[in-house]
């Protein structure tokens, strides 16, 4: 059954790139958005659209009813469901299915098995993936935390089974805080997430976060695309990525790849998916794993010209990866700055009337965004406005081209995060490559003191 009208369960960019995408194989769009976003840019190109709800995410883009009934009145084949939102949302994903509509992500039994974290590191674990030493899965005795944290070493890392977002973490450096923060991390957990399920990992000192772009067929193929390096982070939050990562050497990533690949087509695992791994002294120990399209695929696309939202697109609807692991090439070095609406020191949001905009362009350049002048931008969902990612042949040509590609960023009207971004390309330490998780946030300390 081919997918000939697609409806996209999501807003701003990506909601965007999936009309794209679909466009492209000449499939229709419908477009569902809150009232604050019906002069979106994505709502204005695709060839139907309809209102779901008010503005707060839970009356609209998580609405689960509103968008079936959206997806029946539209006669909609199949939902993207992009990032966010209801992406990692297993049963979401079984009532798009139980409604005949082709759900285009991940078989949904994996969403959840990965979507907690728990039961995603002992299946990685099966599957021989390296993982952070801890505890063999949710700890809640207080003496048992205290043993396996005696055994692995302090500092460890308390960890909220059903955490996201860079939430739900807590640190412990020595026995005498380990139960009250136990209780503490329970709690919270148990208030953002409705789960108070914790367990506990090793505390690396001075990672590097790197993940890898997996892709499988559902029937057993799979393929990796190689790595992202994500370490530049505020608040556990991502906020530049880059590939090839400036670590890793390109036996590492075959080597690595290879494994992540194998795991993947052990499961059958369909679609796109992400396998993080903090990285040091060489060793890779895995974190989680996203069942979904990420925000930074796009350097993936720049060095390898896989197009992944097409790729999910046809494997969804029952069609064989258009790529093989052998055809796949690494070419040349790319990076993604993510461009919020905001202070780019104090961070405090900025969103409001765009007066003016132009995107950058050129070679190798791509900008994300549906941004235009004149485009309100909401006060109520994520601030990130745009995507610019640049291509060079070296990972010094693409500094210098990302540089000059900032400088022709023109977003008035609102604070952005594009002068942090221009910042950042002058910092040797990023020139080098040489940065962990821990850098970004040490750098704006020592900015802002
Ligand atoms: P989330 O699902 O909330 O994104 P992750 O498990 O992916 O949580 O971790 C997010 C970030 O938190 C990582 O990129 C890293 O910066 C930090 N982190 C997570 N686990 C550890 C650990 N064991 N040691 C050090 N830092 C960690």
């Amino acid at each position: 059954m081919a997918i000939t009208r697609l409806l996209i369960a999501n807003r701003g960019e990506i909601a965007l790139r999936i009309h794209r995408a679909a466009h492209e194989m000449g499939i229709e769009t419908i477009a569902v958005h809150s009232t604050a976003d019906a002069d979106a840019m994505h709502v204005r190109l695709a060839d139907h659209a309809i209102c779901i709800g008010p503005p707060p995410a839970r009356d609209s883009y998580l609405n689960t009813a509103a968008i079936i009934s959206a997806a029946e009145i539209a006669h909609a084949d199949a939902i993207h469901p992009g990032y966010g939102f209801l992406s990692e949302n297993a049963q979401f994903a079984e009532i798009v299915e139980a409604h005949g509509i082709t759900w285009i992500g991940p078989k949904p039994e994996h969403i959840r098995t990965m979507g907690d974290k728990v039961e995603a590191k002992r299946t990685a674990g099966a599957l021989g993936l390296p993982l952070v030493p801890g505890s063999d899965g949710a700890i809640d005795c207080p003496e048992e935390a205290a043993k396996i944290a005696a055994e692995i070493g302090y500092p460890v890392i308390i960890k909220a089974a059903s955490g996201g977002g860079g939430r739900g973490m807590k640190v412990c450096t020595g026995p005498d805080e380990l139960e009250t923060l136990m209780q503490q991390a329970g709690s919270e957990a148990k208030a953002a997430f409705g789960d108070a399920t914790v367990y506990l990992e090793k505390y690396l000192g001075n990672p590097r976060h790197i993940e890898f772009q997996v892709f499988g067929d559902g029937n057993g193929e799979a393929i990796h695309l190689g790595e992202r390096d994500c370490s530049l982070q505020r608040r556990h939050q991502k906020v530049l990525e880059e590939a090839p990562s400036p670590v890793i050497s390109s036996e590492e990533r075959n080597r690595m790849g290879g494994i992540v690949a194998k795991a993947m087509a052990g499961m059958a695992y369909r679609g796109a998916g992400t396998i993080e791994f903090l990285w040091e002294n060489g060793e890779f120990y895995f974190i989680e794993m996203n069942t979904r399209l990420q925000v930074e695929h796009p350097v993936t696309e720049a060095i390898t010209g896989v197009d992944l939202v097409r790729e999910q697109i046809r494997v969804a609807d029952g069609k064989p990866l258009s790529v093989k692991q052998e055809d796949i090439e690494f070419n040349g070095h790319a990076i993604e700055c993510r461009i919020n609406a905001e202070d780019p020191w104090t961070f405090a949001p900025s969103p409001g009337l765009v007066s003016s905009y132009h995107a950058a362009g050129g070679m190798n350049v791509r900008v994300d965004s549906g941004l235009y002048a004149g485009y309100k931008i909401p006060p109520y969902y994520d601030s990130m406005i745009a995507k610019l990612i640049v291509k060079g042949r070296t990972r010094e040509g693409c500094i210098m081209r990302l540089k000059r590609a900032l400088e022709e960023m023109v977003i008035g009207g609102v604070k952005t995060s594009i002068p942090l971004h221009q910042a950042l390309m002058n910092e040797p330490d990023f020139i080098h490559g040489d940065y962990t998780i821990k850098w970004l946030e040490e750098w704006l300390a020592k900015r802002s003191a």
